[in-house]
């Protein structure tokens, strides 16, 4: 049986399309980013059954399942324990390069927060204390970019 694709010159169009959506973060994901606009502070979630400290929140702890509504205020000092650095520019990055995705182990949370270290990234290594830095409160809108960057301390 003929193949169709052997018969013809396979043509190809390089182009892009906008795909604008909105995502619900769910109730658990909104008390998050709420007290990050409102009060610049992070709330976290305590697993009453493991003590593990969850920052960003979740509604179920992911070591033993157990339903989670105890909420915990989590300091906004904590550890880098892992990053990679962006030297790079692309459109949909949030801030301009070079720059720093870090895993922040934020003082009394259990898990890491994936945020910016934008300066001082000579000095960036696992381990080291950093600091969040808000953005003014009229500029808030209660996005995770509320939290302008990590600040190296
Ligand atoms: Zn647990």
């Amino acid at each position: 049986m003929p193949n169709w694709v052997d018969e013809v010159e396979p043509m190809t169009f390089k182009g892009q399309i906008a795909v604008p959506y909105t995502w619900w973060v769910g109730d658990t994901g909104s008390r998050f980013l709420e007290a990050i606009r409102d009060q610049a502070t992070f709330l976290g979630t305590r697993c009453p059954d493991c003590d593990t400290v969850y920052v960003p929140p979740r509604k179920n702890c992911g070591r033993c399942f157990t339903a989670l509504d105890q909420w915990v205020e989590i300091a906004r000092r904590g550890v880098v324990t892992a990053f990679t650095i962006v030297r790079a520019n692309h459109p949909l990055q949030p801030v301009k390069s070079p720059f720093a995705y870090a895993l922040i182990r934020l003082d009394g949370a259990s898990v890491s927060i994936l945020h910016l270290i934008t300066k001082d990234l000579a000095r960036l290594s696992i381990g080291v204390t950093v600091e969040a830095h808000f953005k003014e409160a009229s500029q808030r809108t209660g996005h995770i970019l509320d939290i302008d960057h990590f600040q190296i301390i």
